[in-house]
């Protein structure tokens, strides 16, 4: 027996083609022709045959990796062959790999080296084919869908609700309180329509408790739907002890205290879902009256004035609130513009109707120092619009998030973590340990919960294909081609792929289709015509004016509700003639997509006639 190198062949005129489906694993024997793995231009995707038959010795590319003709696909074992060389191995290895396996190089440079991992080799009180160590939306949605995949399934978490960030401090307890807030809003502009329902009398309490039902009940529906699918929940703090072992220290009451109790996990494979915490600036003094939007969400009190410290989304929406329930805001952010990352001519929009919110918009500018004082924080400032010393009743840090990676005693596992507490994954959500898998805030940006619910069902899948034996899971991956953003403001702002600033800044041709709101009936009919939606097609000379659509952004009330339709159209590889063709119903303000569309279609009749 010898080996054989299978290369790429002849791929006509694609210069390098992404892998996107192994179709044969380490071990299996193919025949001549037999197809090995699928790759993918952007305008085709097409098999790779074997050249030879023999059996799979070693597959030398992985998901998402870039080909080219002569690229070494696999080893092949053969009769008769001469031995081929042998190159560095970067094997998709099987998930339930013992602690003491080699660790695939799949880490990108920032990652620290892994240490080797610790052997465990006390008691195990339960053991699992998965282990998920989180249960925000990325640990449940992957928890969830292995046990559906018939996987028996355990996951850890160490507060007394499940459902992390997203659904008891994040996305769902903000939304609740968002959506008070535009009522309010709503209603104080329809005296101007004849309709006075005269000042909003606030009972904090009442406000509050509504927003603890929301988050009870959705966290109540994940508690249900763990004990239906037979996941067992473990309350405590996770830590690994080897790469085939979690230690879960037992935690009670409100939070995360110790009583003292430890469990130990054996598990065959892992998805880490630990997820993020708040950014602490450490010039603030420990003062109720710092908070992080954890803190702001609980809604102690309303204070008259209040510092938003950060001009993302965070920090705006939380804005919006207070500013909607009586307090007067002030706003710094060190960058020249607020929502960095959404087209300006959005952010324009959100920001002209939001400048009454505003005493002071700081921008370029940073604090440098705060003490706590009876009178309020008293706050320093630093740069272009930087004022006099500044007393507030509240001050907000919204500054970003940071990765839990560094507090789970990844090391022990082998897994690698970043200097910033990031764990690397591949396409298929794989660590460095190839039986442990991450997903959600943990990985990296976007720190989002749709993303992490993606991410945590491609983990689920591959595990479950690769110890079931299902090519068609185990070749799952992550190849979304874009995630959209948005901000539940008012108006909301959202955009999806690529942003006109992105384009420019890369130098890609675009073609714009944009269509006002102040055309669109139903936009004006509800009073708030302010807004647009922006699609942007691909203009460069090999589209022949019929290229697809690549990027979308809309400014005005729920654009967080139509943004998905562009996101389809962008992974369905639509064209304005597609958007444009389907019919919207009207009057909506999803027609302003399809409107958008002719526009850059050239066929819009809904808006005075281009000038020639
Ligand atoms: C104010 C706010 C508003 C947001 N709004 C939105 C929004 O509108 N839309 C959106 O998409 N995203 C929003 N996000 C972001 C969203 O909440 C996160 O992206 C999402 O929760 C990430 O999910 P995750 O599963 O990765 O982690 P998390 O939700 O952070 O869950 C991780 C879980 O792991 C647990 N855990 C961590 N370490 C351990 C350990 N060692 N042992 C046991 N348990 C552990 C944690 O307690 C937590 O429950 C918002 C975030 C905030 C803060």
């Amino acid at each position: 027996m010898a080996h054989t190198d299978i290369q790429v062949p002849d791929i006509g005129d694609f210069d390098e083609v992404a892998v996107i489906e192994l179709l044969v694993k380490v071990g299996d024997t193919v025949a001549v022709d037999q197809s090995l793995i699928t790759v993918e231009s952007d305008k085709a995707s097409m098999e790779i045959p074997s050249s030879h038959a023999g059996v799979v010795k070693e597959i030398k590319v992985k998901l998402g990796d870039k080909v080219k003709q002569g690229s070494v696909v696999l080893v092949l074992e053969v009769a008769g062959a001469a031995d081929a060389p042998a190159a560095p191995a970067a094997v998709i290895a099987p998930v339930s790999a013992p602690p003491s396996a080699p660790v695939t190089p799949v880490i990108a440079s920032e990652a620290k080296p892994s240490t080797p991992a610790s052997s465990y080799t006390g008691a195990v009180d339960v053991d699992c084919d998965v282990l998920v160590l989180g249960s925000g939306p990325g640990g449940y949605s992957a928890a969830f869908r292995a046990a559906d995949l018939g996987l028996k399934v355990v996951m850890v978490e160490r507060y007394p609700e499940l459902g992390g960030v997203c659904l008891n401090v994040g996305c769902i307890p903000s939304k609740a309180l968002l959506h008070v807030a535009a009522v309010m809003d709503e209603v104080s502009h329809m005296s101007a329509l004849g309709v006075d329902f005269g000042k909003p009398k606030l009972n904090l309490d009442m406000l509050r408790a509504h927003k603890d039902k929301v988050v009870g009940k959705l966290v109540g529906g994940v508690g249900s739907m763990a004990k239906m699918r037979k996941v067992t929940v473990l309350r405590g703090y996770g830590s690994f002890v080897d790469a085939n072992h979690l230690q879960v220290e037992e935690t009670t009451g409100t939070a995360q205290d110790k009583t003292g109790g430890k469990q130990v996990v054996s598990f065959k494979t892992c998805i880490i879902a630990a997820g993020s915490q708040a950014v602490h600036l450490p010039l603030f003094p420990d003062d109720p009256r710092v908070v992080d939007s954890t803190g702001a969400l609980q809604l102690a009190k309303v204070p008259k004035r209040m510092l938003v410290v950060g001009g993302g989304i965070i920090g705006m929406e939380m804005a919006t609130l207070y500013s909607t329930l009586g307090s007067r805001i002030d706003v710094v952010e060190m960058t020249d513009g607020l929502m960095q990352g959404a087209d300006r001519d959005l952010v324009k929009v959100w920001q002209k109707m939001n400048a009454p919110r505003f005493d002071n918009l700081m921008l370029k500018t940073k604090t440098v120092s705060a003490r706590a004082m009876a009178k309020g924080i008293e706050v320093t400032f630093e740069g272009e619009g930087a004022p006099a010393p500044q007393v507030y009743d509240l001050v907000l840090q919204a500054v970003g998030r940071t990765p839990n990676g560094k507090k789970i005693a990844a090391e022990k596992a082998g897994v690698a973590v970043t200097d910033r507490g990031y764990i690397n994954v591949d396409i298929q959500m794989r660590t460095n340990v190839p039986h442990i898998f991450a997903i959600g805030d943990i990985v990296g940006q976007p720190m989002l919960a749709h993303k992490a619910v993606h991410e945590a069902h491609v983990a689920a899948e591959v595990i479950a294909g690769e110890l079931q034996g299902n090519k068609e899971l185990a070749a799952s991956a992550f190849n979304a081609r874009v995630i959209p953003s948005v901000a539940y403001t008012d108006p909301e702002v959202a955009w999806v792929g690529l942003t006109e600033d992105q384009a420019k800044a890369q130098g890609i041709k675009i073609k714009k289709g944009l269509f006002p709101w102040a055309a669109s009936g139903r936009a004006t009919a509800n009073g708030r015509n302010e807004g647009f939606t922006k699609l942007l097609f691909d203009d460069s000379p090999e589209a022949h004016g019929h290229g697809k659509i690549l990027g979308g952004g809309i400014v005005g009330p729920t654009a967080g509700d139509l943004i998905g339709e562009v996101a389809l159209a962008i992974e369905m590889g639509a064209d304005a003639v597609d958007i444009g063709k389907t019919i919207h119903p009207h009057p909506t303000l999803g027609e302003s997509i399809g409107m958008a569309a002719e526009v850059a279609h050239g066929s819009c009749t809904d808006l005075p006639p281009a000038r020639k």
